[in-house]
């Protein structure tokens, strides 16, 4: 599982430049406002271990001028206590000990995860005397920081990865085939796994006294066994933290670590959404094999405005990367087209795990290089060698070549175009690595 790290702290302490440092990027423009509202709240970074970390900046629940500061970062602490393996309490060393620090403090303090304080703004070792005033908030550790300057951020890093769970392998289990379902908040995830899974065991397990360990579902559908992943955290999923934006993606990426199959929720009478795209992109780097559902289809059939053309047309217009998986229009709330997506699991399953032979791909290539050679670059022949599969789940080629570098974007396109024209690989990522040929005594190729 992917260790999930919040920031928190009131507005103008520094917690985006702080983000920003963590992943690596200085932002343009840091605005001196407070509560400027932010592209990103969010990332993984991988940078500061060996193991990958999802930070979450809860900056982004920063109230517009008129809801209540205070009930803003209330909420932002109770996610973080909620959601977060680690959190980072971040506070002004040079505005000293405010009110809401200390009530953040106060909710924090009563976490069972750790927390760490965190003050920033002392850009020299003088300064650094300042962590004092802090010791009155009652944390054992406090850690003096310059984000804007990068002083201090080892240290807090080290102890942020000691804290970290270990990684846990999530193995595939064999025979049983994965489904994640993921989706805005509200979008209707657990409508649909009720739907799926049947009320009856939602009321079983609802009931006090039943353990909630058994975070999946299993289900027996037609003699193949599926499993719908962390079916349990999308029931008792918390407003709060859905309210923030990183959370609600961190319990997405875990549930999409655990899967084959993501089922992508879309809400039929809005269309897809940034969100929605930043969702399929998860999807896609995570390499696992996607179904689209168009939900609240029941709604839409009311619209007269609204229909599958529409959708589509939109679809084409703001996911136009997703072209290759179904979709599936449904109504999660009267199971309309629900008893279809099984089927659709198990189309594009095959798919994922689809494997084309050596001698099969070599021709491939050699069709396509006929089709349509590669451009040359600085004048010199791109020359593409061999070909294989060497994975599936999601299925993955290498071709080697003279260059690598010398394969132009747009050629890389028409070769994994072209795969999915002449063998699918419907509701599947697929991955096309190019690597220098070289054997035993041959030169370098130096270009
Ligand atoms: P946020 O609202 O908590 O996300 O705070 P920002 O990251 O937007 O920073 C607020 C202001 O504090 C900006 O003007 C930053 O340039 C400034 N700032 C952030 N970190 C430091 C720091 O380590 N030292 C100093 N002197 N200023 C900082
Ligand atoms: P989640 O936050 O993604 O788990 O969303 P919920 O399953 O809690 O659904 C949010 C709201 O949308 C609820 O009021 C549902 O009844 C409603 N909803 C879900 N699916 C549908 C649907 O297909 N049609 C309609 N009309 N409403 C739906």
């Amino acid at each position: 599982m992917l260790p999930v790290v919040a920031i928190v702290g009131r507005p103008n302490v520094g917690k985006s430049t702080f983000f920003n440092r963590l992943i690596g990027e200085r932002r343009a423009i840091v605005h001196d406002r407070p509560g400027i509202t932010r592209d990103r709240h969010y990332e993984t970074t991988d940078r500061w271990g060996d193991r990958e970390l999802l930070l979450v900046d809860t900056g982004g629940l920063e109230p517009d001028p008129d809801t209540d500061l205070f009930k803003a970062m209330r909420m932002q602490a109770l996610a973080a206590v909620e959601e977060a393996d680690v959190a980072i309490l971040l506070v002004d060393g040079r505005a000293g000990v405010t009110p809401l620090d200390s009530e953040v403090a106060r909710l924090l303090r009563k976490s069972e995860r750790p927390v760490l304080l965190v003050v920033n703004k002392l850009d020299t070792p003088k300064h650094e005397e300042m962590v004092h005033d802090f010791h009155g908030l009652g944390f054992d550790e406090v850690f003096a920081l310059s984000a804007e300057h990068g002083r201090g951020v080892m240290a807090i890093m080290d102890r942020v990865l000691s804290l970290v769970p270990e990684a846990v392998e999530t193995l595939d289990v064999e025979g049983e085939l994965r489904i994640a379902v993921v989706g805005r908040p509200n979008i209707g995830k657990s409508t649909l796994v009720n739907q799926l899974v049947g009320e009856e065991r939602h009321v079983v397990d609802d009931a006090p006294g039943t353990t909630m360990d058994s975070v999946d579902s299993p289900l027996d559908v037609d003699g193949q066994r599926f499993l719908l992943v962390d079916t349990a955290g999308v029931r008792r999923r918390s407003r709060i933290s859905d309210e923030v934006e990183g959370f609600a993606v961190s319990r997405a990426i875990h549930s999409i670590e655990r899967c084959h199959v993501t089922l992508l929720m879309i809400d039929g009478t809005e269309g897809p959404t940034e969100q929605d795209a930043r969702l399929a992109a998860l999807v896609i780097n995570r390499g696992r094999a996607l179904v689209v559902l168009v939900n609240k289809w029941d709604l839409v059939k009311e619209d007269e405005e609204r229909n599958v053309a529409v959708v589509r047309d939109e679809f084409e217009r703001k996911l136009p990367h997703l072209t290759w998986a179904p979709v599936l229009y449904i109504s999660a709330l009267t199971g309309k087209g629900t008893h279809r997506i099984f089927e659709y699991v198990r189309q594009v399953y095959a798919q994922f795990d689809q494997r084309i032979s050596t001698s099969e791909c070599n021709r491939f290539l050699e069709a396509a290089l006929m089709a349509h050679s590669p451009p040359q670059r600085h004048h010199r022949p791109v020359r593409l060698n061999y070909m294989s599969q060497i994975r599936v789940r999601p299925p993955t080629f290498n071709i080697w070549c003279n260059t690598p570098e010398g394969v132009v974007e747009g050629y890389k396109r028409y070769l994994s175009n072209r795969l999915r024209e002449i063998y699918g690989f419907e509701g599947t990522p697929i991955r096309i690595h190019f690597l220098q040929k070289r054997r035993p005594g041959d030169p370098v190729e130096e270009d």
